[in-house]
């Protein structure tokens, strides 16, 4: 008899139909002799929905009571598949995250868990109780309710089998697994039978939404493997574990790609020292993120100054940026918010040179142009134009033959899409 902590995602308690389904897989996994506790999200496309209506109201919505509101949309989950478990026969109890005791930071609307109380749980689960917990949400010292960020679930599945010592954490899902990318984009894709926590992790934060980054995070420091896998269709998923050796031999493991990103760049801004912290200083005294930056002195006198961000925040930037400018006296300001991102990850990177120049010029031949990059010990990100995402997207996926997974070993690969 094991204990499991199974998560079920947004799509896969999107109507009262899949919530009868995800009441029988539970079922199923009770009558094996399993204990089994369930963390879920809202039902798809509820929280979109919540933050709308806030949005309507005000566009920066007061954080606290912004997580009281988009909470909600587990609170529904939970009970609606207690409510269709006990239906069955089956004995269910929800609790909030509020209820068992998931505490968490102060930091409303992205707040990381501090600590689980497990102690209810197991009193449940020793009456022979299904347990279920609203993903996403917690309470912070003060007893307000907080979030996790979006995709949050994973986080709350991952912190409840860390604290229970599960046997097992599984996160279901509406894709079979982790695949080398998004199948949605590339039908070539390969499911990926396992992959390391490092690249997981590098995935996740490059814009792969199958598993919220916190919860790999948080996977790896308690040394949790975590099973991503199908509500809908039997299959053994994709374990993310540590790297082992079959790992280390990949030479990469998979494309991950983020859509709303955007470019800026100043030219021409008059040379002198610090001029790089006063103009991001600006954009990040409006609490805006940048991603990537690329500095290049064009001659003794002049710098260019180019910097990528999230779409959503570009115009805003703009506007700090070009005002900057006439301060500074730079040239010229332009802008691209039609780009995406595309990246490529491997820990085999570490190990194996020529890596970056295949992908330049599995990109270059379909005449893709790239407009930034930036490399670290395990990833290469490129900016591209949007429009051009699923060529270049297929072109490398070809160049590393990521789409002949398992057929040749040494170049077998990982990774994502989007949930
Ligand atoms: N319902 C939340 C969201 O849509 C949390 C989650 O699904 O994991 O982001
Ligand atoms: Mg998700």
């Amino acid at each position: 008899m094991a204990l499991l902590v199974q998560k079920y995602g947004g799509s896969s308690v999107g109507t009262l139909d899949r919530i009868q389904h995800v009441a029988e897989r539970v079922i199923q996994a009770k009558q094996q002799g399993h204990d089994v506790v369930v963390v879920v999200s809202a039902m798809q496309g509820e929280t979109d929905r919540l933050i709308q209506l806030a949005e309507n109201l005000t566009a920066e919505p007061h954080p606290r009571e912004y997580d009281v509101l988009v909470s909600t949309g587990e609170q529904v989950s939970m009970a609606l598949l207690s409510i269709a478990l006990a239906a069955k026969n089956c004995k269910a109890r929800s609790y909030t995250g509020l209820q068992t005791g998931i505490l968490t930071d102060d930091a409303h609307m992205h707040a990381r868990i501090l600590d689980v109380r497990t102690d209810t749980i197991r009193r449940d689960l020793a009456e022979g109780y299904v347990i279920i917990i609203a993903g996403f949400q917690g309470v912070n010292a003060l007893g307000d309710i907080t979030t996790l960020g979006r995709g949050g679930s994973d986080t709350t599945a991952v912190a409840l089998a860390a604290a229970l010592k599960a046997d097992e954490c599984q996160i279901y899902t509406d894709v079979e697994g982790v695949y080398t990318t998004d199948p949605r984009l590339l039908p070539e894709a390969r499911l990926l039978p396992q992959i390391g926590f490092e690249e997981m992790l590098e995935m996740s934060s490059l814009g792969a939404k199958v598993l919220q980054m916190h919860s790999v995070e948080l996977a790896s420091k308690h040394n949790l493997p975590v099973r991503v896998l199908s509500t809908f269709k039997e299959g053994p998923g994709t374990l993310v574990t540590f790297d082992d050796k079959v790992m280390q031999k990949r030479l990469v493991s998979g494309i991950a790609f983020s859509r709303e990103e955007a470019i800026i760049a100043l030219s021409g801004v008059p040379n002198q020292a610090g001029i790089e912290g006063k103009i991001l200083g600006k954009v990040s005294d409006a609490h805006i993120e940048i991603d990537m930056i690329a500095q290049y002195t064009t001659d003794k006198e002049n710098t260019d100054f180019t910097f990528t961000l999230q779409r959503k925040n570009y115009a805003k930037t703009l506007k700090i940026v070009e005002h900057l400018a006439q301060e500074l006296g730079a040239v010229s300001v332009t802008g691209n918010e039609n780009v995406a991102k595309l990246s490529l990850v491997g820990i085999g990177m570490r190990s194996h040179s020529g890596v970056a120049s295949t992908m330049f010029q599995a990109l270059g031949d379909v005449d893709i142009h790239i407009q930034m990059i930036t490399t670290s010990e395990i990833k290469i990100s490129v900016m591209i134009n949007e429009e051009h995402l699923e060529q270049g997207v297929r072109a490398v996926h070809t160049a590393f033959e990521l789409d002949k997974l398992g057929e040749h070993p040494q170049h077998i690969g990982v990774v994502a899409q989007s949930v």
